[in-house]
């Protein structure tokens, strides 16, 4: 084997200004952060080095790929929407909720000290299953109600808000 493939290249580092806060709880799942932790004072250094370690071990990639679903499985939760198979695949992906909702406090406290860079892309929420509003049309058809005196209206498609993405994700 050539030299040159042996010295393999050191995985990408990944800095956690480069994360969103989605993001950010993917990977401090992901990491070797204790379960029960609490944060050690207002600016706690071991918080950006899991991040990073987090982020490091699922890849970039995969880490934004499971923070799109994680949005999408919170956007349809919120309104109560989730389908058993949407909410299986979150469990697979997230089978400890007390780690994950501490991953997430853990997650949205660090952006008061460890700040997000332009770098961090926007994230669109994605629902990791057929949508449970549209049946994956992507589309909704819908009567709006132009006129109320006149009782004017018009109907046509618009672009299903459950599973299409917005306009400014983030
Ligand atoms: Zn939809």
């Amino acid at each position: 084997m050539p030299a040159t493939l042996v010295a393999m290249q050191a995985p990408t580092t990944v800095l956690a200004e480069e994360l969103s806060n989605v993001e950010r709880a993917v990977a401090l799942y992901a990491s070797d952060m204790p379960t029960g932790y609490g944060l050690q004072g207002p600016a706690d250094p071991n918080v950006a080095d899991w991040i990073a370690q987090g982020a490091a071990r699922l890849g970039r990639e995969e880490t934004r790929r499971r923070a799109s679903y994680l949005a999408g499985h919170r956007k349809l939760w919120l309104r109560d929407m989730t389908t058993p198979e949407i909410d299986r695949r979150h469990k697979v992906r997230f089978p400890s909720k007390r780690r994950l909702r501490i991953a997430e406090s853990v997650a949205s406290t660090s952006l008061f000290w460890i700040r997000v860079t332009p770098a961090a892309r926007a994230l669109p929420a994605e629902i990791d299953g057929p949508c449970p509003k549209c049946d994956d049309a992507g589309k909704l058809w819908v009567n709006q109600v132009i006129d109320d005196t006149s009782g004017w209206y018009e109907e046509g498609y618009v672009p299903c808000w459950v599973c299409q993405p917005e306009d400014g994700a983030a």
